[in-house]
Order: C-alpha cells, then structure tokens, then sequence
C-alpha cells in the first residue's frame, strides 16, 4: 500500500486589474452575463462566460424552472451554448460569478459537480487546459485546469481514429 497525495494550484487576484485585459474582459463578461438569469425561485443570478480560442466569447446564465430539475446552471447554458454554436472552436477559458439584488456576492460560486464533469470534457475536447476564473465582490480565484477541480474524473470518450 501506497499513501498518495493530489494537490491543486491555483492564484488568487484581489482586483479584476490584476489579471490581462483579455481574462479581465471575460470576467467582465461574466457579470454582464448575471443580466441573463431567470432565478424567480432562487433569486441567485448566475452569470458564466467562456472564451473560445479564436477569441470568441460565449455567454451563459442559470435558467431556472418551476419543475426544479429541469433548469440549467449558467456554466452548462455558457458551454452548450458555445459547443452548440462553434462546434470546432475549443473552450480556453470559462469565468463564473453570481450576484443577489444587483450585487457581486461576498463568497466565490464555485460550479457544482454536475458542471464540472461537464467543463471536464469540454477540456478534453481541447485537448489543452482550460481556465477557470471564479470571481467574488473581491477577489478572483483561478485555476489552472478543470483537472484540479475534478480530478480521477470519468472520461468515456470513444478513441479518436
Ligand atoms: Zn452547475
């Protein structure tokens, strides 16, 4: 028997002027996104952006419904959304925020497990590491790959030709 041990790194901003002007223009994007929520049961707002690597940025936001399960986090709506509609255009980076009544909240959104697994594949789709910003009222977290967020993840993908 062997003792294993994972860790994860990952940075942490106290400024969106911390970061460069094209993951602060993503995080920005994903505030803007918060706009497009429907959340009349939850009331929390949020917001997804994700930047493709041609550039391109796609947004999402949580679309909720009074059949509980069927709604949709902002994550999953962002990345559909972009697979939906730039098929061959990899993800590079997904930036995620909420807000309550107008205003950033004080705790990160982190995505939930269901999102992850999601962002997970879209990372093997680029076969490249894709970023993960997630933003409070005051700080930025990112880390560097959707791996340190789920790692031994399961990954069915058939083998390419
Ligand atoms: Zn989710």
């Amino acid at each position: 028997m062997k003792n294993m041990i994972h860790s994860i790194r990952y940075e942490e901003y106290d400024s969106l002027q911390e970061l460069t002007q094209q993951d602060r223009i993503l995080m920005q994007e994903a505030i803007a996104a918060t706009q497009g929520a429907y959340a009349p049961y939850s009331k929390f707002c949020v917001g997804a952006a994700v930047r493709l690597q041609s550039g391109q940025l796609v947004r999402g936001a949580n679309q909720e419904n009074s059949a509980y399960p069927s709604g949709l986090c902002a994550e999953r709506t962002a990345l559909f959304s972009a697979h939906a509609l730039y098929p061959n255009d990899p993800v590079e980076a997904i930036a995620i925020v909420a807000s309550v009544n107008g205003q950033l909240t004080p705790n990160f959104t982190y995505p939930c497990g269901a999102c992850r697994q999601v962002m997970a594949e879209s990372e093997m789709r680029a076969q490249a590491p894709i970023s993960v910003f997630v933003g409070s009222a005051t700080r930025i977290l990112r880390f560097e790959a959707v791996a340190s967020l789920l790692p031994f993840i399961f990954d069915n993908l058939p083998e390419k030709d």
